[in-house]
């Protein structure tokens, strides 16, 4: 037995066999040829092209057995593009011109067709571009003789073992089959962490660099999402430990089902309004299930990453189906915050030294206006069939706040125009993730109806720490003094502008640091729902004033050590 510490990112307990996720498509080689080598490199394109073509034909075939017509026509869209004789023309005028192998000439002609179709202004065009990327992907697969891995396949329950995991990659997997995540880079607020508690799956990120390299496939892997812990082979207590585990598992749900239907107050009776942080629609069920009195954000760009970027009705009807599930209790959809680590290669938002710094969210909405409108559209739509609220990510100047009310102004006239009744009255606001933000949040406060404050970005900026690199993890402290301020910063600036303010980031999701935020003067905290019932049991363990003093006392303490120190000196949780 071999035991690895890493982050506990998602919390449970589980064991299974190991199943390595390893993303080599990076992977491709590429070496020079003469011209007696054409012939071959083309037979080579044309044999692996014939295996792509079956392949997709039996694709469209289940697809329209399994999902109907519409759907199938995505791959009859890969097939003319199979067939188009330019594309084979391209590839051979390559390979006379540059003489370097097909693999090459294939990855070239990808580049030219995505940066042709990414800078299409027509969004439709656009969408293209993941078309591209499937079929020469899958070109290359047979080329190289390389299985493709799927995670929305998997016929038995695994460990999912991998270097690094996009969103992307965890949208659609297999959720019934993924036992436990194990990753070596990542930590507590990265995408793949917060995808993991959001679909109740057991991980450890950040174990850090060549653990792949040590697990073999189907080797026995046990994950302690609650301590960190991994190990490899483990041995009889490890097991007996698992099982009293999911003992205690059952038992807490038992309780959890019973807290649902009581209201969050503090002794005192304030109210706080404990709402559901989600990524995907059919995360809805588990949103009632803990008894979220609405949802305090959807992250709607997870609509978008999985390799198809939905278009003005197919997102109308994601966001109805949401709404009119959480029958009238307000639904606040951020809209796309796509850059940074949500790569979107699709939509060219990729490729910059500095993503997280870069083009991302609202930035990236604000330059592809047509695709930023068609997400409006089908928001504003979606309103007339329940309480949604609007709420823009990444604002970091009242211009870009200006502006993206403009182009909602737009959208809404645009939908009327088309004769779609919308609601009059729809909120909007903007997250606080950006420290400019946060320190002008009066001047913004002037151009919108509510603030939701994100602490996993607000500390990523603040403290200049990628969120995702568990090298510098440690330095993500819970409760840095300068996040501290901040958060308190921007309570006031709301309560002075008697405008909204809530906070969704995964502090909220922590029992004392719930305490300490209600204490802060916030009245409501959105969180991934399964985090609901012990943050319901921790304020129920205060008064308004026990709260308030214990936020007074921390907001003078010098670090993060400290303030976790007192939270656990005064609350018993
Ligand atoms: C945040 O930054 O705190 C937040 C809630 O947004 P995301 O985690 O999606 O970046
Ligand atoms: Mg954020």
């Amino acid at each position: 037995m071999r035991i690895t510490k890493g982050i506990a990112a998602s919390p449970g307990v589980s064991i299974a066999p190991a199943f390595l996720f390893i993303d080599d498509s990076a992977d491709i080689p590429q070496y020079h040829i003469t011209t007696a080598d054409i012939p071959a490199e083309l037979d080579r394109f044309h044999e692996a092209s014939l295996l792509a073509k079956r392949e997709i034909e039996a694709l469209r075939d289940r697809a329209k057995l399994e999902a109907g017509e519409e759907q199938a026509s995505i791959f009859d869209a890969h097939l003319m593009m199979l067939e188009d004789p330019e594309v084979l023309d391209q590839i051979e005028r390559s390979l006379n011109e540059n003489l370097f192998n097909v693999e090459s000439a294939i990855l070239s002609f990808e580049t030219e067709m995505v940066d042709k179709l990414s800078s299409s202004p027509d969004p439709l065009i656009q969408e293209r571009v993941s078309d591209v990327h499937d079929v020469i992907r899958r070109i290359l697969g047979h080329l190289l003789k390389k299985e493709r891995i799927s995670l929305a396949d998997l016929e038995t329950e695994v460990i999912l073992v991998a270097k690094d995991l996009l969103p992307s990659d965890m949208v659609g997997m297999s959720r019934s089959m993924i036992k436990g995540i194990v990753t070596e880079s990542g930590g507590r607020t990265s995408h793949a962490a917060i995808l993991a508690r959001a679909f109740e799956i057991p991980a450890v990120l950040g174990v850090g660099p060549n653990f792949v390299e040590q697990v073999k496939p189907g080797q026995s892997i046990y994950v302690d999402g609650d301590k960190g812990v991994v190990a490899i082979d483990p041995d009889e207590i490890f097991i007996q430990r698992e099982k009293a585990a999911r003992v205690a598992r059952i038992q807490r749900e038992k309780e959890n089902r019973e807290l649902r239907s009581i209201p969050a107050q503090t002794k005192d009776g304030t109210r706080i309004s404990l709402v559901a942080n989600i990524e995907m629609p059919d995360e809805v069920a588990n949103v009632i299930e803990y008894g979220a009195e609405g949802i305090g954000l959807f992250r709607s760009e997870f609509l978008f990453l999985g390799g198809h970027v939905p278009g003005e009705e197919e997102q109308y009807k994601a966001y109805s189906k949401v709404v009119q599930a959480m029958e009238g209790k307000p639904v606040t959809i951020r809209t796309l915050d796509i850059g940074g680590d949500k790569v979107l290669p699709e939509l060219g938002a990729m490729g910059e030294k500095n993503p997280l710094l870069g083009w991302r969210a609202i930035r990236f909405c604000l330059e592809k206006t047509e695709l930023f409108k068609t997400q409006l559209r089908a928001i504003l739509r979606a309103s007339i069939h329940g309480k949604i609220k609007i709420m823009f990510p990444m604002i970091s100047t009242i211009d870009e706040l200006i502006r993206a009310q403009g182009l909602l102004a737009e959208a809404k006239w645009e939908c009327k125009a088309h004769g779609y009744e919308i609601d009059p009255n729809i909120e909007t606001g903007i997250m606080i993730e950006v420290p400019s933000a946060a320190i002008c949040a009066d001047v913004l406060a002037r151009s919108c109806d509510f603030f939701s404050i994100g602490t996993n970005d607000l500390s990523q900026y603040t403290l200049a720490v990628d969120r995702g690199n568990q090298k510098v993890a440690y330095l993500n402290e819970p409760y840095s003094l300068a996040v501290l301020r901040l958060i308190r910063m921007t309570i006031g600036y709301g309560e002075h502008a008697h405008i909204g303010v809530s906070l969704c980031g995964e502090m909220a999701a922590d029992p004392a640091s719930a305490v300490l935020l209600v204490g802060m003067g916030l009245r409501s905290l959105s969180m991934s729902a399964s985090a609901i019932p012990a943050v319901k049991r921790a304020i129920m363990s205060v008064t308004i004033e026990q709260a308030t003093a214990l936020a007074h006392q921390a907001l003078s303490m010098n670090n993060s050590a400290q303030v976790s120190a007192l939270l656990a000196s005064k609350l018993s949780l």
